[in-house]
């Protein structure tokens, strides 16, 4: 492909603009000189002191940009203006609200999102094309950036030379996966073959050049070949008065390449390598059917070669008709017959829906992409509705790219891209890399910082999550997760649990009445469950399973209501009353009485979450026994103030294995590796289990609570000692109320 003049050094600024400012008022339908004047001036200040990789002035990229958008995308002058600014935040001292003090919101917005797709995509490995495609979509909101990146690119590629091999290689490589298919569903053709060859010739120089010095020792015979095809047409074509242009253009190298690897055969059998454009200046798409009828007059057409793109547009919005037809000496040449709209739209793609009012009957189908589709659509009946003048400038001052922007695109470390909706956060993400890290999930960092679980994800994070194998889901994960499929594991997880902890439950009340000879029927456990105001039978179990009630106040209710058949009918021995008493009241002794064989029901209170060791009190509850608190709970001051009377005295006993929960509330520095080295730490510590993670960090500094299995106070003063060790944290503290 023709590639533009390179700038010399040597060219001044003056000739430049000069050079810009021809090239709008050839190809864009109005523009303000003004501004571009401006742009331009204000481009050449904030560049003036760098150069590019090839020693020129920095500015020549941004203006030589500006022109290919001028010319190649010609669109309206706003984003020839936005082009001559686009690396200007990015690369110089000037910010985003000097832009916009100085052009104004829409020029600063399509530079903003210029600016972020080269953060984004660039410097990283691509692995998924068409996520990455969706992902520069996500960004941006003004179509103008995606063809100003589009122009970026383009002028990258064609002074690739400069830059070193492997990053020549890495930028080709991207090229050829991400702009060149961008720039072909935008329908801009001619930028989609010059970004395919540059890429190729980067790629794989030994065969583009041996290609290209092919193409160029047999051009003269072909030219003349094809030169005999155009001639017998241009004369029909005349003969019945039509207005055309006619062109036999040779087709890109990259395409041509592909066909010989596809094909398997060497340049010489690949014979369609040009392609004859007739180009109808008329608004009748019928004229296009009248034409192939001439042209098959002439040459025979090979009929499995005929495509209709006219009825049938391509996906991109390209309508024509194609035809091979056999020339002399039986060699297949393809024949393209498009009308002036058509052209425009082939060449311009998208760009084209601004500046032309195109007059076809089909909707231009987009059938993989239905978002992008209804988009193409909605621009399209915009230009049949009005005016071109009156649909440009509404379209150019209001439109706005709504495509894929509930969805978020977030890397993993590696560098992969997951999409994600809108809101998700680190658990989702977690979720969506394997179930086994969700599950374990304790906490995440993004872009190297530590962040909250319920943090919401933003498109471009950088995602890397924190697990524990002692993690597990727990019910306020429900709360946090927006996607699907965390929903769905971490419910199935939950009802697993529940599951379990039902049939413990009752493996548990069973083997107590087996052990009493008891025989119970379903409906007295139901009836149970009710008066204990549970739902029903299972959700007694698994209170049971917890430990929320015990065995021995379910018989006791049912021994009450003598309605249990026993057989055969008989009591506890004190021997088993003994024990019973023994294993339920081992953890926690009232003080002052002697244990007299009664069950001490007791429960852990949730708010201060005691643990051997604390000083403890006592509060008699209906229905659930004592209440354990720690003494310096503030939910017991008042009582212990005026010696309340249902306040008793506890002390702790003999609690075995037992693990308690504690809370601790820690502050540091958010530095890398800070979270590994806490969880680190516990787990380190008698094999600490962590039972969750909740952790906020702002500027530079985070606070966390940890919350975990501990045996007793001595257990979590080792893991405290530990704690205040670690390089960068501040304070450790038990956590008193949640
Ligand atoms: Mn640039």
């Amino acid at each position: 492909m023709a590639s533009s003049a390179v700038i010399q050094p040597s060219v001044s600024p003056e000739s430049l603009l000069e050079a810009l400012l021809e090239d709008c008022r050839s190809a864009l339908p109005r523009c303000d000189e003004h501004l571009i004047r401006k742009a331009f001036h204000f481009c050449l200040e904030a560049h003036k002191e760098s150069l590019r990789a090839s020693g020129e002035p920095y500015y020549t990229h941004p203006v030589e940009v500006a022109r290919i958008v001028a010319r190649d995308i010609a669109l309206d002058d706003i984003s020839v203006a936005a082009a001559l600014l686009h690396d200007v935040i990015e690369d110089t001292e000037f910010t985003l609200q000097d832009i916009q003090a100085e052009f104004g919101s829409t020029i600063a917005e399509i530079v903003d999102s210029v600016t972020k797709i080269s953060g984004i995509v660039e410097n990283r490995t691509v692995t998924e094309a068409e996520t990455y495609r969706k992902l520069l979509l996500s960004l941006i909101r003004d179509v103008r950036a995606i063809l100003i990146k589009l122009a970026d690119r383009l002028h990258n590629m064609r002074t690739l030379d400069v830059l070193p091999p492997e990053r020549r290689r890495r930028i080709a490589r991207e090229t050829l996966d991400i702009y060149a298919p961008f720039a072909h569903r935008l329908g801009l053709a001619n930028l989609k073959w010059e970004l395919e060859d540059l890429s190729f010739k980067a790629l794989n120089p030994e065969a583009y050049a041996s290609l290209a010095q092919a193409l160029q020792a047999s051009r003269a015979e072909r030219e003349a070949y094809i030169q005999g095809v155009i001639e017998p047409i241009e004369r029909q074509l005349r003969l019945h008065g039509l207005r055309f242009e006619i062109t036999g253009r040779p087709k890109n190298l990259y395409s041509i390449y592909q066909k010989m690897v596809t094909r398997g055969k060497p340049l010489e059998e690949i014979y369609d390598l040009f392609a004859i454009r007739i180009i109808l200046d008329t608004d009748d798409s019928n004229e296009c059917y009248f034409v192939y009828g001439l042209v098959t007059q002439l040459f025979t057409p090979i009929p499995e070669r005929f495509k209709d793109f006219i009825a049938v547009p391509k996906k991109n919005g390209y309508r024509s008709l194609h035809t091979t037809v056999i020339g002399p000496e039986g060699r297949p040449v393809e024949i393209q017959i498009r009308t002036r709209a058509m052209h425009e739209i082939a060449e311009r793609g998208v760009a084209a829906h601004f500046r032309y009012k195109a007059s076809y009957g089909a909707a231009p189908r987009w059938d993989d992409d239905p978002e992008l589709e209804e988009w193409i659509q909605w621009v399209r009946e915009l230009f049949e509705k009005r005016s071109r003048e009156e649909a440009a400038q509404e379209l150019l001052e209001s439109f706005r790219l709504n495509l894929y922007q509930d969805e978020i695109y977030v890397f993993t470390p590696k560098g992969e891209l997951k999409r994600l909706p809108k809101g998700a956060t680190p658990l989702d993400f977690a979720f969506a890399i394997h179930t086994e890290i969700g599950h374990h999930c304790i906490g995440a960092k993004v872009n190297g910082r530590i962040v909250p679980l319920n943090y919401k994800l933003q498109t471009g994070d950088q995602v890397e999550i924190l697990t524990s194998k002692h993690q597990a889901p727990s019910r306020d994960w429900e709360q946090i997760v927006v996607t699907h499929k965390a929903k769905s594991y971490i419910r199935r997880y939950l009802n697993e649990q529940r599951r379990l902890k039902q049939q413990e439950g009752q493996h548990l009340l069973e083997k107590r009445l087996r052990k009493l000879h008891l025989n119970v029927r379903d409906e007295d456990l139901e009836r149970i469950a009710h008066a204990l105001k549970y739902d029903n039978r299972s959700a007694l179990f698994y209170a049971l399973g917890t430990g929320a009630i015990t065995p021995e106040l379910v018989i006791e209710l049912l021994q009450r209501n003598g309605q249990p058949t026993a057989e055969p009918p008989s009591l506890p021995s004190p021997e088993q009353i003994a024990e019973a008493a023994r294993q339920q009241s081992r953890g926690i002794e009232l003080v002052g009485t002697s244990t007299d064989g009664t069950p001490l029901l007791y429960s852990y209170a949730r708010c201060c979450n005691p643990i051997p060791g604390d000083d403890i009190v006592g509060i008699i509850t209906i229905g659930s026994g004592i209440r354990v608190h720690r003494r310096t709970c503030k939910n017991v001051q008042d009582m212990l103030q005026n010696n309340h009377p249902r306040l008793v005295q506890l002390r702790w006993g003999n609690v075995g294995e037992e693990q308690f929960i504690a809370a601790l509330r820690i502050t540091g520095d958010d530095r890398p590796g800070m979270l590994h080295d806490i969880t680190k730490a516990i787990v380190a510590c008698d094999r600490t289990n962590i039972r969750s993670v909740n952790i906020d960090s702002y500027s530079g500094l985070f606070e966390g609570v940890f919350t975990l299995y501990v045996r007793n106070t001595e257990h979590l003063e080792r893991i405290v000692d530990k704690l205040r060790k670690i390089r960068g944290v501040h304070t450790v503290a038990r956590f008193e109320s949640p």
